[in-house]
């Protein structure tokens, strides 16, 4: 009898986590969801839990794991601005806490390990679009530093994991990412502007709307994080994943009332402290490498995540 592979995904019962989840049971593998559910819910997963090759552990990945898997999905980390900023230190520890005792894992079972590191690494960027090869321009001690340095310092353990431990890395740059599953309360821009427009609430502009960011359906993210993984074991990354059309925040809030059909208002609210100007990924790398590029308009993943944001608040 073949064996199913057995993958691990921390952070499994958030957002990316649990389409990542869904995606690698449909492809046959087994699948351990560790979460402390900080920011994620059963209920993201609930719906795989009656399937045998499914397994849902509560773990924090700032202490050790002990269980055996091929393959390791390092998603475990608050991602947005209003959780991340909610206990800095338990942030940054999970990011570097989380990574050494995930890669030490990968180093004893000599699994393959993908990091989800994020576009926060280039930090308010002076190129753009960012390419792999831009170091970034973050501010070490405001309060973006928790996450944007926490990030940074794991992918440095990734790549010193590569060069002391020969480990088969691969470090994903993920850029803003949304669709079904994520958290209501999320504060992110695009639950946030759905749950406003549908509920004919003012639309909350930080600032004057005009920075910049390019938004990734999550279907298409997916794709990119399984085609990283299935790499030989010189492809390391950093690679951009995203999608490449950029949309200032203004726009996006127009577009969202569009398709909503509301009758929202728009209100303009202080700029967070060192909220990036602009951001685009360039993915020249993720196309040459992966074959990838995102395919969902982000207007037809907007539709899809307002129909089940719609059906959420229906349920109360
Ligand atoms: P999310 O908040 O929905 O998911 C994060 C998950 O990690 C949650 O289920 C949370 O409970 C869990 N978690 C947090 N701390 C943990 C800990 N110490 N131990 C175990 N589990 C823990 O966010 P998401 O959007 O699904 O992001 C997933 C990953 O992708 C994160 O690492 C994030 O930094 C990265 N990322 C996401 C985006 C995006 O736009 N969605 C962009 C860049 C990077
Ligand atoms: N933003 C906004 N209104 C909101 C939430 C966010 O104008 O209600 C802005 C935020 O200031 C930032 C952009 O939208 O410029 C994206 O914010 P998000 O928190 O989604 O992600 P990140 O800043 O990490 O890219």
């Amino acid at each position: 009898m073949i064996q199913s592979k057995r993958v691990l995904v921390t952070g499994g019962a958030g957002f990316l986590g649990s389409h990542l989840c869904e995606r690698l049971l449909n492809d046959g593998c087994e699948v351990l969801c560790v979460d402390n559910f900080f920011t994620g819910r059963r209920g993201n997963v609930a719906h795989l839990l009656d399937n045998p090759l499914f397994e849902l552990m509560r773990h924090d990945v700032t202490f050790p794991l002990f269980v055996e898997v091929d393959e390791i999905y390092n998603l475990a980390c608050p991602a947005s601005p209003i959780h991340y900023q909610h206990d800095p230190v338990q942030t940054t520890k999970t990011s570097v806490h989380g990574a050494i005792n995930m890669l030490g894992l990968a180093k004893r079972l000599r699994a393959k390990i993908l990091q989800a590191s994020t576009s926060e690494v280039y930090g308010d960027p002076e190129v753009h679009p960012q390419t792999e090869d831009y170091w970034g321009r973050v501010n070490p001690i405001g309060i973006r530093a928790c996450y944007d340095e926490g990030k940074r310092c794991a992918e440095t353990l990734f790549f010193d994991y590569r060069r002391q431990h020969n480990l088969n890395i691969k470090v994903a740059r993920i850029f803003n990412t949304f669709g079904p599953r994520m958290h209501p309360n999320d504060g992110r821009v695009v639950s946030n502007f759905i749950i406003q427009a549908l509920q004919g609430e003012p639309i909350t502009i930080y600032g004057d709307g005009s920075q910049t960011r390019s938004f990734c359906y999550v279907d298409d993210m997916i794709e990119g994080f399984v085609r990283f993984m299935a790499t030989d074991d010189d492809v390391t990354g950093p690679i951009n994943l995203g999608n490449v059309n950029e949309w200032t925040i203004k726009e996006l809030a127009e577009e969202v009332i569009e398709l909503v059909g509301g009758k929202s208002k728009l209100i303009f609210k202080d700029l967070p402290s060192d909220d990036p100007k602009q951001r685009q990924p360039d993915t020249t790398k993720a196309k040459e490498i992966l074959d990838w590029s995102a395919q969902c308009e982000a207007r037809d993943g907007l539709k899809k995540t307002i129909a089940y944001f719609e059906e959420l608040l229906k349920k109360g």
